[in-house]
């Protein structure tokens, strides 16, 4: 069997858990949380890197520092993950979906500005497969009507745009470290803080509305209930696990992109002769291959060689169900304008096995048993 996904290890988590445990210090901010938090500030040049527990969770947090409340408007792509919705939905906001375009699966920058109206707050363009949406045309937007860009780069760590690192653009930032993210702590994420005027408020908010940041760092002599907020900081045992990933980001990274490479190349004659198509990275995007997708004829096709794969042994999966045509986006959100690619195109897409350590001669096998489909096929 050749699986979909095997979360990354890359030999020390184990050390740094037992260096955990033997510091006695298990709950959260301790040697451990600092070293990921300092990683994140030096390497993405990020002014501030919060732990969380997930993603969702940063995207909870972003939802709060951006004041968001009942009748409040939000804007993003209908296709992602509900996390992208909720955090904003839990406020009481309207999520207004915006089409994709067809190449990179992102949000559609040329339509946003149509979705905006007086009660827009937020705009949260989600980085799909780790590679960037139009960020310049996203932020100048931003600039012009006064709304908070709040990036979904869940699948975007070490992705980059004209050389800055996705996540290190909006206002705020969301990262996922989900065992099915390129790197992983089971369960955990961390909110990326670019504008100072988040900062403090930030702190307050993960640390269940109290001022305990400040007080560990001896600049109050007593710690209160000061906001709300909810206890969205990770164990010392999920930042131990998470610092032995991030040491090691560099070698996963190029692992994969050795991957998503093989796939390209061997797949491209495929798309040449009009079988399949494969993904698109626009110039100035650096990606983190965070997956390896292919996009068939129609839904039909798909069908067809998912269980084409499944007898060969090859395990590949497909997502996701648009967000306005589930019953809760149908509540809560709605859809500017015409869906004209987010359906048809989420319909037409396969992603393939990818994960670090994933051996090549496999990614090979998966390679010729899709031909073999597409000869069948023809
Ligand atoms: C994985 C993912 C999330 C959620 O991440 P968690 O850490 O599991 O909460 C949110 N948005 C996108 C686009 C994702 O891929």
């Amino acid at each position: 069997m050749i699986l979909f996904n095997k979360p990354a290890l890359t030999g020390k988590e184990e050390q740094y858990i037992k260096e955990a445990l033997q510091s006695g210090h298990l709950s959260g901010d301790g040697h451990f949380t600092h070293r990921c938090h300092i990683w994140f500030e030096e390497h993405f040049d990020a002014k501030k890197a919060l732990l969380t527990t997930s993603c969702t969770h940063a995207l909870e947090m972003a939802a709060i520092l951006a004041d968001i409340q009942e009748g409040d408007e939000v804007i993003m792509p209908s296709y992602t993950f509900v996390s992208t919705a909720n955090p904003f939905v839990i406020r009481g906001a309207k999520i207004i979906f915006v089409d994709i375009r067809p190449d990179t699966m992102n949000i559609n920058e040329a339509l946003i500005e149509d979705a905006i109206t007086p009660k827009t707050k937020a705009i949260v363009p989600v980085h799909y497969a780790g590679v960037s949406c139009e960020m310049d045309t996203i932020m100048e937007l931003a600039n012009r009507y006064n709304l908070i860009v709040i990036e979904d780069a869940a699948q975007g760590v070490m992705s980059t745009y004209k050389n800055k690192y996705l996540g290190t653009i909006g206002h705020l930032g969301c990262y996922s470290f989900h065992e099915t993210k390129n790197y992983n702590c089971g369960e955990g994420g961390a909110l990326i803080i670019n504008d100072d005027k988040f900062i403090e408020r930030a702190e307050i908010i993960r640390e269940k509305g109290t001022n305990r940041s400040r007080f560990f760092r001896g600049q109050v002599d007593k710690y209160s209930w000061v906001d709300i907020g909810s206890s969205y900081l990770p164990s010392e045992l999920n930042a131990a696990f998470l610092s032995a990933q991030l040491e090691n980001a560099d070698i996963i990274n190029s692992y994969r992109l050795d991957c998503w490479n093989t796939y390209y190349k061997g797949l491209k004659h495929l798309e040449e002769v009009g079988h399949i198509q494969l993904p698109t990275v626009p110039e100035n995007v650096v990606h983190n291959a965070h997956m390896f997708y292919i996009k068939t004829a129609d839904l039909e096709q798909r069908t067809r060689l998912i269980s084409f794969l499944k007898s060969k042994g090859v395990h590949t999966v497909f997502h996701y169900i648009p967000l306005h045509s589930s019953s809760a986006g149908n509540e809560f959100g709605e859809m500017s304008g015409e869906d004209k690619y987010t359906t048809l195109e989420s319909e037409r897409l396969l992603r393939l096995p990818l994960y670090f350590n994933l051996p090549l001669e496999e990614i090979k096998v998966v390679i010729e048993e899709i031909g073999r489909f597409y000869i069948a096929e023809s």
